[in-house]
């Protein structure tokens, strides 16, 4: 009898063919990129879908907006979407600086 057959994983490999190769430690980080991309990617639709103002909605939450900015407030956490929004759009953006302006100069 060839000492081969008294290898105790013999039916083991035999029921499960070829053991996988253990992924490289790069293959397994491009893995785990690709699933932190996807998630971001769902997040960012999430966000385009059901959360995003439109400038319309934004500007008129713009002078709450400032209020609350300059009273300094943390604007980010208590207006998210209008926050977003700015990140996002240079014209809402330019009208916000121009009220920001305006409340500051205010006496
Ligand atoms: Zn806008």
């Amino acid at each position: 009898m060839p000492a081969r057959s008294r290898d105790p994983y013999r039916a083991l490999k035999a029921a499960h063919g070829r053991p996988a190769r253990p992924k490289s430690r790069s293959a397994a980080l491009q893995d785990e990129m690709t699933r932190l991309a996807r998630e971001a990617l769902r997040a960012a639709l999430d966000l385009t879908v059901d959360e995003e103002l439109d400038c319309g909605e934004c500007h008129e939450l713009l002078d709450l907006f400032a209020e609350i900015h300059a009273a300094g407030r943390d604007v980010r956490a208590l207006m998210p979407l209008v926050y977003l929004h700015l990140q996002a759009c240079g014209d809402c953006f330019e009208e916000f600086e121009a009220l920001r302006r305006v409340v500051a100069a205010r006496p």
